[in-house]
């Protein structure tokens, strides 16, 4: 049964590195000394360190893998102005005060524009393109809670997400297992491992960035007014240190540890598809995403011949075969014509959760941070990360986002997420109460 699934090409691996492949950028030696260590070489790092460089500001980037390694390679690429803001790891929508939600918007908005223009000012060749995205109601009551989240948004100033009915769907998916859904015009797609080489590039066309792969944080100490970071390839002393290791964020900052949980997100591509097929399951082009707590995102590749198709098959990592097979299944479930497609590529990667749900910059004992992409960072952890280097090189015009809104703690929660498995299935028992029985 499930080698009937697997393509004879079949590699765990994401697909995306066909196009770009995480690079072991290793320094000839560590300077001693520098302006800022950012720890975390992903897109929220890295635009850390382009921003500082523009405002006259030296740093050092060290990541502990090869750049590229963590989720910013390995993501699915959807991007939007808002629609997935607050929603947690529960997959209930949270409520905030209405300034936060303004504020909340408006900083999602800003961060979806200024991908726009990073990617035009660094001529980042990486398929970005707006189509909208459809947000599947999974159950007839997710439907209603789509209808008031609607609402909220009309309220917090989104102007451009409509609702569909169940009956006009077939007009943005090509499938019947929705109970209707929400479009989001302002949302889009990008190849998101070609998109972090380009960042890559503009980071190493900066003469006072030092890039260092292979390179783990080993331990933070306070030094005079600044910090002294520890390495395998020596320490580092510097004024200030950024911590922007999202779902890979370890004992090296319990602090920061405790408040975040690791959770892992799967992924698989098909096989090349007909092109009638293609444009029978994806009409318009869009991105999908739906109402479940246990949700699955999926999409159509850049070139237009594959299905992209990502879920929490489970919380925690699981063997390639099995995510191939499981996300298979829930594939077929939306799409019954592909039941023979074969599968070509499986991967994973970890995302970081919130309590509050919202992603985080701000400083947390004298240590600065960019935490917390809730599932949805390919435009938030670049926003975030030029804010952090423009605030800290004196460049920032207005406030930093969300540096006001504290990172809160999670009750009785120390950082390990030995949970995550039975949470997984509580999901997975309310999604199907939800569907099958209310
Ligand atoms: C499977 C999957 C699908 C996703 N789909 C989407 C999507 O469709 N749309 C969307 O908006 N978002 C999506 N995301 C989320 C998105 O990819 C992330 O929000 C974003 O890439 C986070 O970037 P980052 O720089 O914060 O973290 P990362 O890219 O994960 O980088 C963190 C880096 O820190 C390094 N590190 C950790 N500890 C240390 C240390 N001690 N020393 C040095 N380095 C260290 C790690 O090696 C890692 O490379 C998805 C994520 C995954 C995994």
């Amino acid at each position: 049964m499930t080698a009937s699934i697997l393509d004879s090409s079949f590699k765990e691996e994401p697909y995306w590195w066909e196009a770009f492949r995480p690079q072991a950028i290793e320094a000839p030696s560590l300077p001693g000394r520098t302006d800022v260590v950012v720890v975390g070489g992903g897109y929220a790092g890295l635009a850390t360190a382009r921003a500082l460089a523009d405002g006259g500001v030296k740093s050092v980037v060290l990541e502990a893998e090869e750049f590229g390694s963590g989720a910013s390679t390995r993501s699915g690429g959807g991007i939007s102005a808002g629609l997935s803001i607050g929603k947690s790891f529960a997959g209930k929508s949270l409520d905030y005060a209405p300034e936060l939600v303004r504020d909340v918007v408006g900083w999602a908005v800003e961060a979806y524009r200024g991908l726009f223009d990073l990617v035009e000012k660094e001529n980042i060749d990486c398929h970005l393109e707006q189509h909208g995205r459809f947000l599947g109601a999974c159950a007839v009551s997710h439907y209603d809670g789509l209808r008031a989240r609607f609402d909220k948004l009309r309220a917090g100033g989104a102007t451009d997400c409509y609702l569909v009915s169940r009956e006009e769907q077939r007009q943005e998916i090509g499938s019947d297992f929705y109970h209707g859904g929400m479009v989001l015009e302002t949302a889009g797609k990008l190849h998101p491992a070609l998109f972090y080489g380009g960042l890559l590039a503009a980071a190493r066309r900066r003469n006072s960035i030092t890039l260092a792969g292979h390179c783990r944080a080993t331990g933070l100490a306070r030094s005079g007014d600044g910090w002294r970071v520890t390495t395998g390839a020596g320490d580092i002393e510097a004024r200030h240190v950024v911590i922007a290791t999202n779902g890979y964020t370890s004992g090296l900052t319990p602090q920061l540890q405790r408040r975040l949980v690791p959770i892992a997100s799967h992924i698989i591509a098909t096989e090349e598809l007909p092109a009638d097929l293609v444009q029978k399951l994806c009409p318009k082009g869009r991105t999908f995403s739906e109402t479940r707590r246990v949700l699955h995102y999926y999409r159509i590749s850049p070139d237009g011949r594959r299905v992209i198709f990502g879920g929490r098959a489970r919380f925690t990592e699981i063997p390639g075969e099995l995510r191939a097979r499981l996300l298979h299944r829930a594939m077929v479930e939306r799409f019954p014509e592909l039941a023979d497609t074969k599968v070509t590529h499986t991967w994973q990667g970890n995302v970081a959760f919130t309590y509050d749900a919202l992603p985080h910059a701000g400083e947390i004992d004298g240590l600065h941070f960019i935490l917390g992409c809730n599932g949805s960072g390919v435009s938030m952890m670049p926003f975030l990360g030029d804010a952090m280097g423009k605030s800290i090189a004196g460049k920032l015009h207005g406030r930093m986002p969300f540096a006001d809104t504290a990172l809160p703690a999670i009750p009785l929660y120390s950082g390990n997420p030995w949970f995550l498995p039975a949470i997984g299935g509580a999901f997975r028992a309310l999604d199907y109460i939800d569907e099958k029985i209310r």
